[in-house]
């Protein structure tokens, strides 16, 4: 049976571990927040008191953690897991983090003849939960071609992007593109609404017409259009504002760093942001509706 260490058992990493429990593998979880460890635990994964715990007799370890800074404290510096970790052991990092600094531990893992990839996941907490997840990996081949395996279990739609960092390049053109569609959907529907247009019909005519994209068609902001869309419940669930925020801050990040234009990035991201601000940063990223919207 495979040992999987699995640090970091939040929304998204708490359901990734238990599909790997009824997948059949042995995972030896660790978050340093009990109730998430007891969530895990009770669907059959052991215990660990601390990181290092969990590595013990791992094959393979798997990271989930909030942002960049977790995931250079965790792995790199004196007492990182980098100088404990088995040589030979694959290392797959889901967290979303920049690509220079996924491309730094990876960097590290080389030094210690650790096998490492980038592998951050689009779906949501419901993709997490229901085992269909998207993994971008960016790494070397082999590893990828390993790797697979225990990602399928987590996921159905597995990418190699490229060589270490390209899995979260990838993930933050895709989530800079998503909030651009995300924002300019609203915006059309405020529009057309101010218009005395219904959102629901107007929405079916974008659909069918060459506005169409991926929010008309799975996650329409607008309250009432869609039955099961997070804008048809209080905006709860789904994808945080925050989230996305920092998610186009990364790209923003990485705009600068690389000299590329991002004019319609930079824009939603100041959107997002400020949206955050004004108290809604625990609502769905849809809850952008309500910018364009004047107040009841
Ligand atoms: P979360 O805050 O719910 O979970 C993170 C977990 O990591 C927490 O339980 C926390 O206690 C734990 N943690 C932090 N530092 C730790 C450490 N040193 N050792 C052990 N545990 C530690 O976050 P999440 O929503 O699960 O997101 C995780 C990552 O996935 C983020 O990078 C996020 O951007 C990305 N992501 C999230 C979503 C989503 O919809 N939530 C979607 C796609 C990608």
């Amino acid at each position: 049976m495979t040992t999987v260490a699995f640090i970091g058992l939040g929304n998204m990493g708490g359901p990734m571990a238990c599909n790997l429990v009824k997948a059949g593998y042995q995972i030896n979880a660790f978050d340093l927040s009990d109730s998430a460890l007891k969530t895990v635990a009770d669907a059959g994964a052991k215990k660990s008191d601390s990181a290092t715990a969990a590595i013990d007799g791992a094959d393979i370890v798997i990271s989930m953690l909030p942002a960049g800074q977790h995931v250079e404290s965790l792995y790199l510096g004196e007492g990182g897991l980098f100088q404990k970790i088995a040589p030979g052991t694959l290392v797959i990092d889901s967290s979303t983090i920049a690509p220079e600094t996924s491309r730094k531990v990876a960097e590290s893992a080389r030094g210690s003849n650790i096998r490492f990839l980038d592998a951050p996941v689009s779906g949501g907490v419901a993709g997490a939960t229901a085992g269909a997840l998207t993994f971008i990996c960016g790494g070397a081949e082999r590893d990828y071609n390993e790797a697979r395996s225990i990602l399928e279990a987590m996921g159905k739609n597995i990418f190699h992007a490229g060589n270490n960092g390209a899995g979260q390049v990838a993930k933050i053109c895709n989530n800079m593109l998503l909030s651009i569609l995300m924002c300019g959907t609203s915006e059309a529907l405020a529009l057309g609404e101010k218009n005395g247009l219904d959102p629901k019909v107007l929405s079916e005519v974008m659909k069918q017409s060459s506005g169409g994209n991926w929010v008309l068609n799975g996650y329409n902001p607008w309250p009432g259009v869609m039955e099961n869309a997070p804008a048809s419940k209080g905006y709860q669930g789904g994808f945080l504002v925050d989230l996305m925020s920092k998610d186009l801050g990364l790209a923003l990040d990485n705009a600068v760093t690389n000299k590329a234009a991002i004019p319609l990035g930079s824009l939603a991201r100041n959107l997002f942001q400020f949206h955050g601000q004004q108290g809604n940063g625990k609502l769905d990223f849809s809850s952008i509706q309500n910018f364009y919207r004047d107040s009841e």
